[in-house]
Order: C-alpha cells, then sequence, then structure tokens
C-alpha cells in the first residue's frame, strides 16, 4: 500500500474524522498510486493517520475511509458498511406506505461518492469517486445479496464525476433494464418513476417528510407548487384535502408525469392546474392577474453550486422568494426551500427577512425544514448538509 504524507499542521481536521483531504495538504506521495488506490495516509513524522481512496485528478485528493490503522478496508468492510446503511433505512419502509428513499448517502454513510436509492424494487446507483468506482462490482454484489432487486441501474451522469476523471454512464448494472414507468409508494402516495431518464436518480426523496409537513396545513386552501417537478408536494397536499393546487415546473417531462400521478391517485384533476413554464416568468404573470394563494410553495434547484456563487444565489433567492410572499393571502403560508449546501440556515433566514422587507410583509417563522433520516447529516462531514427550508406566516 502506497503512503501519502500530510503537510505538517494540517491534522486537525483529520484527526476531527473530516472525510477530506485536499491535494494542497499533501506533502508527498511515497510511491505511484493509481486514482481510485486505497492509500495509507501518514503525519509528517511518519505515524498513522488514515486509510482513504486517492485520485490525484480531483481537488480533494483524499477521502477518508478508516481511522483505526488495525482494520482493514478489504471486500468485508465495504459489505458490512452497506449492510449497516441498508439496516438503518428499516423505519421509512417498513409501515408500507413507503417503498422509496435513499439507501446510501455517500460520506454520510460512510461511503464517499456512492449514492444508492430505492425504487420499489429497482435501485439507482451512482459512483461519484474512483475509488467507488474500483470496489462497485463487490457493492453490487452486497446488494444483489441484501435485497435481490429486480434491477440495478447505474445513473452515474452527476457533472461532479468529470472532477474525478470519471466519464457519464447509463448503464443496467444487474437485472434487467428498468421499466420505463416504476411505480412507487411515498407518504401512501404512488408515483410513477423513470429511472433511466428522470432528473437526479429519478425522484426527490429527501422532501418526503416536508411535503407530509406542508401537506398538514393544505386542507381546504388554494396552493401553489413550485417547482413542482412530478408533483411530491400537488400530491400530498391533494391527498390531505387542498381545494386546489397549482403546479409550475419548466419541465415538459416533469409536469406530464405530474398528471399521470393525478390519475394514477384517482385524485380530482378538476382541482388541478399544471404550468409548464418559468416559475420567474409565471410569478410576474400570477401578479399582473391579480391570483393569490393561501400556501405558496418554492422548492428551486440549487441556485448556489459553491460558496463562492453564494452572493449572487442569495439575491436569487430574495427574489424568488419576495414574488412568493406577494402572492399571498394576508395570514398566508410561504413553503421556502434552498437546497444549496453553502446557504445555511442563518443565512436563509437573513434572504427571508430581506425579501420580506422588500415585499412590504410581516414573516414568522413556524417551522424549519431538514433533510429526512435517509440522508444523515455526519457530525464529522457538516458539507453532507444541503437542505434546510422554512414555513413562514405572511402578513
Ligand atoms: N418540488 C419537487 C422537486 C423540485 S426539483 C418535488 O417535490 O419533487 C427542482 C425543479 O425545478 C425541477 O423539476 C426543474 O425542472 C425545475 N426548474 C428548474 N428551473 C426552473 C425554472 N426556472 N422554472 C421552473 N422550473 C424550474
Amino acid at each position: 500500500m502506497i503512503d501519502v504524507i500530510l503537510k505538517k499542521g494540517k491534522e486537525k481536521a483529520v484527526l476531527h474524522r473530516h472525510p477530506w483531504v485536499f491535494s494542497g495538504a499533501i506533502e508527498q506521495v511515497k510511491g505511484k498510486a493509481a486514482n481510485g488506490d486505497i492509500v495509507r495516509l501518514m503525519d509528517a513524522k511518519g505515524s498513522f493517520m488514515a486509510y482513504g481512496f486517492y485520485n490525484d485528478q480531483s481537488r480533494v485528493a483524499l477521502r477518508l475511509l478508516e481511522w483505526d490503522e488495525t482494520v482493514e478496508v478489504n471486500e468485508r468492510w465495504f459489505r458490512e458498511k452497506v449492510g449497516v446503511a441498508v439496516a438503518s433505512r428499516s423505519n421509512i419502509l417498513t409501515d408500507g406506505t413507503t417503498n422509496t428513499c435513499r439507501l446510501i448517502f455517500s460520506e454520510s454513510d460512510y461511503l464517499p461518492g456512492l449514492i444508492v436509492d430505492k425504487y420499489a424494487d429497482h435501485l439507482a446507483v451512482q459512483v461519484l469517486t474512483s475509488g467507488i468506482e474500483k470496489v462497485l462490482p463487490v457493492i453490487i454484489d452486497e446488494l444483489q445479496l441484501l435485497l435481490k432487486p429486480e434491477s440495478i441501474f447505474d445513473k452515474s451522469d452527476a457533472s461532479s464525476r468529470g472532477h474525478e476523471g470519471l466519464e457519464t454512464q447509463n448503464t443496467v448494472l444487474a437485472g434487467n433494464h428498468p421499466p420505463d414507468r416504476v411505480e412507487v409508494k411515498e407518504n401512501g402516495i404512488s408515483y410513477n418513476i423513470n429511472i433511466a431518464e428522470g432528473q437526479k436518480s429519478g425522484f426527490y426523496c429527501d422532501q418526503r417528510d416536508n411535503r407530509k409537513i406542508v401537506a398538514s396545513y393544505a386542507k381546504g386552501k388554494k396552493v401553489l407548487d413550485c417547482f413542482s417537478y412530478t408533483g411530491g408536494f400537488t400530491l400530498n397536499c391533494l391527498q390531505n384535502g387542498a381545494a386546489s393546487v397549482t403546479a409550475v415546473d419548466s419541465s415538459v417531462l416533469a409536469i406530464d408525469t405530474l398528471k399521470e400521478n393525478i390519475i394514477l391517485n384517482k385524485f380530482d384533476t378538476n382541482k388541478v392546474t399544471t404550468i409548464a413554464s418559468d416559475v420567474n416568468k409565471q410569478l410576474r404573470k400570477f401578479r399582473e392577474d391579480g391570483d393569490l394563494f393561501d400556501i405558496v410553495i418554492l422548492d428551486p434547484p440549487k441556485y448556489a453550486p459553491s460558496r463562492s456563487a453564494l452572493d449572487k444565489a442569495s439575491r436569487a433567492y430574495k427574489d424568488l422568494n419576495r414574488h412568493g410572499m406577494l402572492l399571498l393571502n394576508s395570514g398566508g403560508l410561504l413553503a421556502t426551500f434552498s437546497c444549496s449546501g453553502a446557504m445555511n440556515m442563518e443565512t436563509f433566514k437573513q434572504v427571508l427577512a430581506w425579501a420580506a422587507l422588500d415585499a412590504g410583509k410581516q414573516v414568522q417563522f413556524i417551522h424549519q425544514f431538514c433533510q429526512p433520516e435517509d440522508h444523515p447529516v455526519r457530525a464529522s462531514f457538516p458539507e453532507g448538509e444541503y437542505l434546510k427550508g422554512l414555513l413562514c406566516r405572511v402578513i
């Protein structure tokens, strides 16, 4: 095994069990390690610190796996990590109302660069590091042993693969090609998922709990679901007796699937208006037309891909939320989210305060949303926390 020597003074994060070592913190690589190899990280004095995946093409040159020198990071190690992660999702899956969730969430589940989502009896995998790519056969084998899925599909089309020198994948890893439509259940509501063609791995299961919370306010209300995708919030609100829901998304495929999902659940199609359009444009149009709502949901894509983009993103979030607030009846609710890791809750609250001021509205935060248990936040890896939201009462 190749030894990698850490620069003096860079020990702290490693000792605190942060799983990333940036290339700038590396003093020397003793020998020739191939990308994806497991190497030994040593401090400047030559003492063992951790084992990790090596990649000289990535800004994160080492992704640490194990801090105990006596534990060998072998096939059994990976099988155990997969097993622990899968077993920890049982709380979500046991009551029968939900059969889709994230089974493995990368660093947060001690497997840097591996994401596995379950869609009923099908699995979608994203491989984002060369280290995981190398041990993928073992991981696939373990998933098959544990879950006996009908298919395992590689959805590794994330742009971050480029940073690791990996090419985009979109292939069957085990079993048959998943069907065009896989029917899954979440919170007792059915959804058609297109694993191969849908966004990300097909469904945003990170909003499961938040959909339920927002829907609990929707009975008899007029709801506007912005960035609806295939209807996560829309369907939960209908299930809970919303008087009407207007869903807006720029993706025609998402809106078409949303319409299918309304029928799949036998909800009243007369209660739903779908608009395939840019949200920013549509919000202005509602305002011109004098349309008002009781609940406005804003679940935009990631506006801040990095910390350096935060200022610009904050302005975009502010503008979006200002428009959302202006479309509410007095006392109405704004359920607003940010999935940008760079935007923390404190900054998000400031953005909302700023939007309220500009809109001439008063805002109370009545609930704080976060990511669900199948997207755990590892104490030593705060970067794994990305989804946050606020339920605001607006007058
Ligand atoms: N709320 C959804 C997930 C939203 S993901 C759910 O519960 O499943 C973000 C969505 O925003 C995607 O569906 C994407 O198509 C859509 N989108 C991105 N930019 C947009 C824009 N400018 N206007 C409208 N929709 C947009």
